[in-house]
């Protein structure tokens, strides 16, 4: 077993898992994410360590150090530790996967002696190397390399691996997108060749890889790369690709502005997602003019409904579908940085502050992935945003509960209890944005007998 002799920084309650294994005779050993993102210097995620101990003995030794345990994945031999009452230390016996059947989870589980054979078991190479405080760093199949050099490679068959477990597919664009690394050929082909085995991966997994990937630090590349893997669990990527926009204001094909605008946009959940699907629906609403140029009207609706879709596929919830369906919806209409039209379009979405702070981060994500003399819209969110904080700290109302009536007194004015009473908030309130009403009870309840 050949150890490289590197420190890296281990975080109190990790050590004092470590500690209490290793006082016990144990063998233990960080492994998987950590390890990886430290050697990285990434800000790292969860710790994991790896055991020669039994989950009943990590149990035993860990509860008489005082630590609180979870048994959340005993079965597979992972106990959860937390030492400090605030960080969970996952515990794993060091094991190996039986058989895979349903190219999902393995038939059985193995522990084995040895944490070499746990690393084998293990998706990648950079996701393969463990770490000791006291013997150093174990690195069998070269993942201090593939980080050096930013690849991202299945350990050991790239065939076999994807047929064992096909979420891997999907995790393998997740940490090209997360660590800006490429793909190695023959990960890359085992990808390809296997994808359509992710039919047998639980929704859930899929969407967690994909959300991953979406807000990722460098989605761009593994979008343009993987778009035809990606398809098997997005097939609404294949017409967009090479689809040319034929206009003035694009420099790229409808899938490669897409991934520009995912890139640049605010790697939140929300925004990432529309950035995916905000012009989804221009291959269906394209029409060309005999001179040649490309039009796509209504294509803002169409995407709305095609990422509504998405979302329940993707078992979203249905506030997220919504709110994502509303902004794509309204991302192509002009938004100009003054109080009425900002004032308007918080209306439009519900008065929502947060969801208004998506959507200008949507089209700002959108105007930087336009060609190079149309990139001004992104600045231009800036002075929208402005505007919105005067907005908020001034007294205008921009939703229907902030005016001087509210639905009772619309009723109680006459007018029967129904849909049409919030058609007359909604209509009210425009005009009081308008500044052609003023927001009074008695101003308003004139208005409403005038109707
Ligand atoms: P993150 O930073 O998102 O936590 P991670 O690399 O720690 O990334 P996890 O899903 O937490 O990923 O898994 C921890 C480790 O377990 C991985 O680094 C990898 O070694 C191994 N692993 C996880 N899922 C699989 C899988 N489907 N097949 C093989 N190994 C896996
Ligand atoms: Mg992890």
């Amino acid at each position: 077993m050949e150890l490289q002799d590197i420190q890296i920084p281990i975080p109190e309650y990790g050590q004092a898992v470590y500690d209490c294994l290793v006082s016990a005779g144990f063998e233990a050993w960080f492994v998987g994410g950590y390890v990886r993102d430290a050697i990285m210097d990434r800000p790292a995620n969860d710790v994991d360590i790896a055991t020669s101990a039994h989950w009943q003995q990590v149990r035993e030794r860990c509860q008489q150090a005082g630590f609180a345990t979870y048994e959340t994945g005993v079965k597979h031999g992972t106990l959860t530790v937390v030492p400090d009452g605030e960080h969970p230390v996952e515990v794993t016996t060091f094991r190996a996967d039986g058989q895979y059947k349903d190219n999902r989870h393995p038939e059985s589980v193995t522990f084995v002696s040895s944490i070499q054979e746990d690393l084998a078991r293990r998706d990648f190479t950079v996701n393969a190397i463990a770490y000791s405080p006291d013997a150093g760093l174990l690195d069998p199949f070269h993942g201090m390399d593939d980080i050096a050099n930013e690849v991202i490679r299945f350990v050991g068959c790239a065939d076999e691996r994807c047929k064992e477990d096909a979420l891997r597919i999907l995790r393998g664009c997740r940490f090209a997108s997360q660590l800006g690394f490429m793909i190695e050929p023959d990960t890359l082909r085992a990808m390809y060749v296997n994808k359509h085995l992710l039919g047998n991966v639980s929704q859930e997994r899929k969407t967690h890889e994909l959300d991953l990937l979406l807000m990722g630090a460098h989605p761009h590349d593994v979008i343009m790369e993987c778009a035809d893997v990606l398809a098997y669990v997005l097939p609404e990527l294949v017409a967009m690709k090479g689809l040319e926009q034929r206009t003035k204001y694009h420099c790229y094909d409808v899938l490669e502005h897409t991934a520009w605008a995912v890139e640049l946009a605010e790697p939140t959940r929300l925004v990432r997602w529309a950035a995916l699907c905000h012009d989804m629906g221009k291959p269906a609403s394209m029409i060309v003019t005999p001179e040649g140029v490309g039009h796509f009207y209504g294509h803002a609706k169409v995407s709305a409904d095609m990422a509504r879709a998405i979302a329940s596929r993707m078992l979203m919830s249905q506030r997220f579908a919504d709110e994502l369906a509303l902004i794509i919806r309204l991302h192509s209409d002009v938004l100009l940085a003054n109080d009425k039209a900002v004032r308007k379009r918080l209306a439009k979405l519900g008065g929502d502050v947060d969801l208004f702070r998506a959507y200008v981060e949507l089209k700002r994500a959108d105007a930087a992935a336009h060609a190079e003399e149309y990139r001004q819209g992104a600045q231009e969110m800036d002075a929208v945003l402005e505007v919105l904080d005067e907005v908020l700290s001034s007294q205008g109302a921009y939703q229907v509960s902030m005016l001087a009536v509210s639905g009772r007194d619309v009723i109680a004015a006459g007018v029967p209890q129904g849909p049409e009473v919030g058609r007359i908030l909604s209509a009210l309130l425009e005009e009081v944005i308008e500044g052609r009403l003023e927001n009074t009870k008695e101003a308003l309840l004139a208005r409403i007998r005038g109707l």
